[in-house]
C-alpha cells in the first residue's frame, strides 16, 4: 500500500504500438485523447473510447508494466486482418525498432524508466514504495515483443536483448515464423525451437499467451528458462482457445509461472460476440476478473501465480472492456472486490504487484 492505495503492476499494454499504429499522444489524459479522436472523425473499433495514458496509468498507481514491441509480418491464415501488417520479415524488423525508439524517447523525457534487470527493478520498486511524492517519479517497464516476426533469425535473439528486450512471445493471432498462434491447430515450425533454445541461452524469458495448444506444450518441453502468460484468462469459464485450460495452468504453476489476467470483456464473458455484445447488455464487471483470478488460485493452492495484465490497450477501449471502468485508472478497485472474495490483504498485495515481483527476482537474480 501507498498513500491508502495499492501499487500496480500490468503485465500486458502495447503502448508503442498505440503511439505508432493508432497516432495517440500518451502524454495526453485519456479524456484529451478520446476527445482529438472525436474532433478528427476518427472512425472504427476502439477509437474515441481508449482506455490508456500515462496520465492515467499515474493516476492508477500502475507504477509498472509489461510493454510491449507488435510488429507482425502478413501472412495467410484464419483469423488474420492485413492491418498493422508487414509484407516482410525485415519490415516487421525495422517496424519493431521503430516501436522500441518510442520507448526510447519516453524514457529521455522522463515519462518513463526502461527496467532490464533486477538491480534496476529493485530501485525503481524503492522509488515507488519509499512513502514519498511519486508524482514525478518515472513509470516503470520491462520490454516485451508480441509475435516473434521482428527476430530475423534465432541467431538474431542476442541482438534484441541487447536492445533492451527481456521477454518474447512468439505467436500471436495466427501464423508467426516460429510459432502458431491460439486460432491454429498444430505445433512449431521448423526454427521455433532453436528460437526457443536461443532464448533460454540469452537470458529471454518465454511468454506463452497466444501459443497454440500445441506449440504451448512443446514450447515448455523446449525451453528451460522462466515461462510467463502475460494476459490470459481461464477456458474452463470460457471456453475458447486463446485461454488456457486447466491442465495448462497447472503445468505453468509448476513451472513457477505468474498469468496476468486479461479485460479485454470476450474473454471475461462466455458467449460475448465482439462487435454485437455490449458490457452493459452483458452486465460484465470488474468483478469477472476477479472469477478467473480467483480459479487460478484455486488450481494453486494459493494466490501467488495469479496476478493483472490488462491488455487494456489492445485494439479495443471501453466497448469491449468491463461497464465499470472508465480508463485505467479504475483498476484500483480490484483490491476491494479481491478482499470482499474473502482475500488477505497480503494475497491482494501479491495479485496486483507482489507476485510479479517474486517473478522477475527469481527469473533474474538466478542469472
Ligand atoms: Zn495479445
Amino acid at each position: 500500500m501507498q498513500n491508502g492505495r495499492h501499487l500496480i503492476w500490468d503485465s500486458h499494454l502495447d503502448l508503442a504500438w498505440n503511439a505508432i499504429d493508432w497516432n495517440r499522444d500518451l502524454r495526453l489524459p485519456v479524456a484529451e485523447i478520446r476527445k482529438q479522436e472525436r474532433e478528427q472523425g476518427a472512425e472504427g473499433k476502439g477509437r474515441c473510447v481508449n482506455t490508456v495514458s500515462f496520465a492515467d496509468l499515474r493516476r492508477g498507481n500502475v507504477a509498472i508494466f509489461i510493454a510491449t514491441l507488435l510488429a507482425r509480418q502478413l501472412r495467410s491464415g484464419p483469423g488474420l486482418v492485413a492491418v498493422n501488417r508487414y509484407a516482410s520479415m525485415e519490415a516487421a524488423y525495422a517496424a519493431g525498432y521503430g516501436q522500441l525508439a518510442y520507448y526510447r524517447a519516453m524514457e529521455q523525457q522522463g515519462h518513463v524508466r526502461w527496467i532490464k534487470d533486477w538491480p534496476s527493478l529493485s530501485a525503481h520498486l524503492d522509488a515507488w514504495q519509499s512513502g514519498g511524492d511519486t508524482s514525478r517519479e518515472p513509470l516503470g517497464f520491462i520490454l516485451s515483443m508480441e509475435g516473434a516476426d521482428p527476430i530475423l533469425s534465432p541467431a538474431r535473439v542476442q541482438e534484441w536483448y541487447d536492445a533492451g528486450l527481456r521477454i518474447i512471445g512468439p505467436a500471436h493471432y495466427g501464423p508467426s515464423p516460429y510459432a502458431r498462434g491460439h486460432n491454429m491447430e498444430g505445433g512449431l515450425y521448423e526454427q521455433g525451437p532453436a528460437l526457443l533454445r536461443e532464448m533460454e541461452r540469452v537470458g529471454i524469458i518465454l511468454d506463452v499467451t497466444h501459443l497454440s495448444d500445441q506449440c504451448f506444450y512443446e514450447s515448455l518441453d523446449i525451453y528451460g528458462g522462466p515461462v510467463l502468460a502475460s494476459h490470459h484468462n481461464c477456458r474452463a469459464l470460457v471456453p475458447d482457445p486463446r485461454q488456457l485450460t486447466d491442465d495448462q495452468i497447472k503445468r505453468l504453476i509448476a513451472r513457477g509461472a505468474v498469468i496476468g489476467t486479461a479485460l479485454d470483456a470476450w474473454m471475461l464473458y462466455p458467449g460475448w460476440v465482439r462487435g454485437e455484445t455490449t458490457p452493459e447488455k452483458a452486465g460484465v464487471r470488474l468483478e469477472a476478473m476477479v472469477d478467473h483470478i480467483d480459479h487460478i488460485c484455486q488450481l494453486s493452492g494459493n494466490a501467488r501465480h495469479a496476478a493483472i495484465g490488462t491488455d487494456l490497450d489492445g485494439g479495443f477501449g471501453r466497448e469491449q472492456s468491463p461497464m465499470d471502468l472508465d480508463t485505467i485508472a479504475d483498476l484500483q478497485r480490484l483490491p476491494e472486490l479481491l478482499l470482499r472474495r474473502g482475500y488477505d490483504e497480503k494475497a491482494v498485495e501479491g495479485i496486483m504487484f507482489g507476485n510479479w515481483v517474486r517473478f522477475f527476482r527469481e527469473a533474474w537474480q538466478k542469472r
